[in-house]
């Protein structure tokens, strides 16, 4: 937060001292300007209400099929039209609903994800994914503390896709922005397997996954890590955009997790689509992952603040049409 203060402090200062502005000083100014817009409209208090609300008791671990992802989704879809985002091509309300057996239990669910669109207003029919899954794995025995509440996995993820979309409805978009609360990724990223395979991939510039972005990185405070980093120059073009701002971006350090795979931007990345995964986490060493001690509590609002504004930020270029990401390319095996 101070690194922002500093430089609104800083771009205040361009605008009104220096009364014989060239280009380039103009161009400083604007980019700062941008970055007072992020610190203003991404703040901490509405990032924690999401963060309490999608991770409490209440929505039961929001395993896909109970009533407590019900609840999750109910939330999520009065946020997209509180916020006043449309719905997706043909769809008349904000759920893509679908019906899917899970290989484990052979027992039939009905889910769906939540999709919100804001429309781009010069290049409408160039598409980029902002998304994370609302589901996690609901109520595991009998112990005193059986919800597993997923809110580093994946409530913060969430949290990053409402509080970007408030964020891009505010500043405005060149590209159209698909935001979208997946469903089962747990079961296997089913929620993002079936948006898939309904939508023209060619269409889709760029996807930006939000995957457990509330503690402190192992490199450090103002870093996050991205999934699949040398499977397009997405990546790049996010360190660009971050130059100057003290946050910075790597490659994902945990090659063996195999993480590009785990998450909902694989389904997107296997039609080609330069999608990727951004993460703050040490998942090497978490004991929270996958653990019914996942809670909210255990979070950095201030961590997952910067991420979300920083994400904002360094994808400011793609969102308004200047840099498109390379494709990515997969070989057979992975399709
Ligand atoms: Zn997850």
């Amino acid at each position: 937060m101070k690194k922002i203060f500093i430089t609104i402090a800083a771009s205040v200062f361009i605008i009104s001292c220096n009364g014989k502005k060239n280009v380039n000083q103009s161009i400083v100014s604007f980019v700062k300007t941008k970055i007072v817009e992020s610190a203003f409209f991404i703040d901490s208090l509405t990032v924690k209400k999401h963060l309490y609300t999608l991770a409490s008791d209440e929505m039961e671990g929001r395993k896909a099929g109970t009533l407590g992802i019900e609840k999750a989704a109910k939330y999520i879809e009065n946020e997209f039209e509180r916020i006043g985002l449309t719905t997706f091509e043909n769809l008349e309300t904000y759920r893509q609903t679908f019906n899917f057996t899970p290989r484990r239990t052979k027992e039939e669910i009905t889910s769906a994800n939540i999709i919100g669109v804001l429309d781009g207003k010069s290049k409408k029919d160039e598409y980029v994914i902002v998304s994370a899954h609302y589901d996690h794995l609901g109520i595991i025995g009998k112990e005193e503390d059986s919800i597993y509440n997923g809110a580093n996995d994946d409530a913060s993820g969430v949290t990053a896709v409402l509080a970007l979309a408030e964020y891009f409805k505010k500043v405005g978009n060149e590209r159209t922005i698909v935001f979208v609360a997946f469903t089962a990724e747990e079961m296997g990223l089913i929620g993002s397997t079936y948006f898939g395979k309904g939508i023209d991939a060619s269409k889709f510039v760029a996807g930006i996954n939000l995957e457990m972005i509330g503690k402190v990185p192992s490199f450090g405070p103002n870093t996050a890590w991205l999934t699949g980093f040398e499977r397009s120059d997405f990546g790049k073009i996010i360190q660009k955009n971050l130059k100057g701002t003290g946050y910075q971006l790597f490659p994902d350090p945990y090659k063996n997790f195999n993480l590009f795979f785990r998450s909902d931007n694989a389904s997107l990345a296997r039609l080609g689509v330069p999608s990727h995964t951004f993460s703050t986490t040490p998942i090497d060493v978490d004991k929270d992952y996958h653990k019914a001690s996942d809670e909210a509590e255990t979070l950095n609002i201030t961590v997952i603040t910067q991420t979300i504004q920083a994400v904002a930020k360094g994808t400011e270029s793609i969102i308004n049409g200047i840099d498109t990401p390379t494709r990515v390319v997969l070989d057979n095996s992975r399709k």
